[in-house]
């Protein structure tokens, strides 16, 4: 089906400034890499979301989701299919008592402010991540000794037949959760968290704030770690402890501050990255014999 008609009926759904035909993903990723999409629809609430999947949908096409990019990696070339993001359109938040229900597309770093503000702690470890909710529950998001999973109880989704429903199974492991089998769309997630001063939450955050800063490549486009860690250790130990530290192919470079990312340091195409991560993975096999997961998600 021809792009134009479903660009034509996705214009009765939002507004036009909201769809972008022939939009390069590399506008939409951390790392910013990414051939241009048919299009880029960003929905401004809920309602726009289940109506934009329907559309797309009754066109036979299934949307690819973007929440803020920044844990995926676009292929170069042009990529026949049509994303919706939700970054941006769907950033509400409702408090009631010690839970929250959040949007999918806010940012993590704010609905931790919002968290703090409110004196409700949880959330502190993914002040800095630089997703959305929905990105975070999708990949079981962690860091520094907690995961969603710790904070997550109930989602809400869009399912492939166009049902809503919410969900208290999110099946999540390290880096997991079903909705990397079932492609539901997350719409938003109730999150119970633990009432605890303000000023402690915040001292809190901004502990790991500057560990964070103290540790990554934060200043250059990455899709933060590459890989996931295996049972045997750290992925950047491995990683640093094979020299790989520094090396780099094409634009796509092992960074030097934390071997653990692979960093974009100008021009880094998808094809760079694949073969650095290619080349990480064969060097670490002949050198510990221990193979490394990409955490990476790849979109192509
Ligand atoms: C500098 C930096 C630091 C990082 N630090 C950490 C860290 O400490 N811990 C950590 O776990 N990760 C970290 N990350 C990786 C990344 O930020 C997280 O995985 C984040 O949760 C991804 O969220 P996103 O909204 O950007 O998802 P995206 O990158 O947009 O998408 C990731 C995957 O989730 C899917 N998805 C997104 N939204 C939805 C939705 N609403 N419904 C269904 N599927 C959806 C996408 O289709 C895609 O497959 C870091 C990344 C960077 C660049």
């Amino acid at each position: 089906m021809n792009i134009d008609s479903i660009i034509a009926e996705l214009g009765k759904v939002v507004s036009q400034a909201d769809i972008k035909p022939d939009e390069p993903l590399s506008r939409h990723t951390s790392i910013k890499i990414g051939g241009p999409v048919e299009a880029l629809v960003t929905p401004r609430s809920k309602e726009q979301l289940l109506e934009v999947c329907k559309t797309i949908r009754a066109f036979g096409r299934e949307p690819i989701i973007i929440g803020n990019g920044s844990n995926i990696l676009a292929s170069d070339g042009r990529i026949a299919s049509i994303a919706v993001k939700t970054h941006d359109g769907l950033s509400q938040v409702t408090f009631c008592d010690d839970t929250c229900f959040a949007e999918s597309g806010m940012l993590l770093s704010r609905l931790a402010v919002n968290a703090q503000k409110k004196g409700l702690a949880g959330l502190e470890f993914v002040y800095g991540i630089p997703g959305t909710l929905g990105g975070a529950v999708f990949m079981n998001a962690g860091a520094y000794g907690a995961e969603m999973k710790d904070v997550v109880v109930e989602t809400e989704v869009l399912g492939a037949g166009g049902q809503v429903r919410r969900i208290t199974d999110h099946g999540f492991s390290y880096r997991r959760s079903v909705f990397i089998e079932s492609g539901e769309i997350i719409l938003g997630s109730k999150l119970k968290l633990t009432p605890d001063d303000p000023a402690a939450i915040l001292d809190r955050m901004n502990e790991l704030s500057a560990r964070r800063k103290a540790s990554q490549p934060l200043d250059v486009p990455s899709a933060g770690s590459a890989f996931k860690r295996p049972k045997e250790g750290f992925a950047a130990v491995l990683i640093d402890e094979a020299g790989l530290k520094g090396f780099s192919i094409g634009g796509a470079q092992v960074s030097e501050k934390h071997a653990g990312f692979i960093i974009n340091k100008g021009g880094a195409t998808c094809d760079d990255v694949l073969s650095l991560i290619e080349h990480i993975k064969k060097t670490v096999i002949r050198v510990f014999g221990i193979e490394l997961e990409p955490e990476i998600r790849l979109i192509q």
